[in-house]
């Protein structure tokens, strides 16, 4: 009879690992600890201060709160806080992460993000009440889910601020903002989306995965101020630039 011996357990973690050797999810190279190795990580662009308070675009001068690009919108939320540049190998992540097999990746994301906005100067001790952007179910293609949930259960977790699921909903099937053209974004989200609670007094901070021209979580703000939040602040993983 065998026995389970420490050297046993070393040996047989080297023949898994001859079997399914753990590698980068981008470059394929061994690595170690993490679902992609150092190399990629490092490729992952951090969003960092002096940033615009509405779209986290990074600032030249420290004084300046909005960019131009800004000063020129409405928006409906407050502030918006994305942690890092929508570029490669960030975006294919992403996109695998849409899939419910590849739920880990995002997993992994949240974590990166968390990390990230631990390092900001920012408090988040106002805000009572964390939601989810929503997909619409019709969207949701077989084996995927809504992989935003996942980087707003986590940032909860870690801020210690309650999350709730299907607070906001979409009323109707719009095509994916993602397909769209910038232009036509704001129109295909306009007045898309309700709040099933009142919401008198709370702070509320929006999870995104993505955020593009913010149009998503504008509308998703302007709903849940309809419905009595006070203050609205966008959470995304990533902004495209
Ligand atoms: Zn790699
Ligand atoms: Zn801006």
């Amino acid at each position: 009879m065998l026995e389970y011996s420490p050297m046993f357990a070393g040996y047989f973690r080297d023949f898994v690992d001859v079997i399914f050797p753990p590698r980068c999810f981008i470059c394929e190279k061994k690595t170690n600890t993490e679902i992609i190795c150092v190399e990629c990580k490092e490729k992952i662009k951090p969003l960092t201060p002096p940033l615009c308070r509405l779209c986290s675009r990074e600032m030249r001068e420290k004084d300046t709160y909005i960019c131009n690009n800004c000063l020129k919108k409405k928006v409906s939320y407050d502030r918006v806080i994305s942690c890092f540049i929508y570029d490669e190998p960030l975006k294919n992540l992403i996109h695998l992460a849409k899939y419910k097999y590849y739920d880990y990746i995002m997993k992994f994301l949240s974590l990166m993000m968390i990390k990230h906005i631990s390092k900001l100067n920012f408090s988040f001790a106002d805000y009572n009440l964390i939601v989810s952007v929503p997909s619409h179910p019709l969207r949701l293609r077989e084996r995927e889910y809504n992989q935003s949930i996942i980087l707003a259960e986590n940032a909860s977790k870690f801020l210690k601020i309650p999350f709730k699921n299907g607070i906001i909903y979409c009323k109707k099937y719009r095509p994916s903002q993602s397909s769209l053209k910038k232009e036509t974004r704001l129109k295909n989200v306009k007045n898309n989306f309700s709040v099933k609670e009142d919401l008198t007094g709370k702070n509320i901070i929006i999870v995104d995965d993505v955020a593009t021209t913010g149009s998503t979580l504008s509308e998703c703000a302007k709903a849940l101020k309809e419905r009595g939040a006070n203050k609205v602040l966008g959470l995304t993983l990533a902004k495209t630039q």
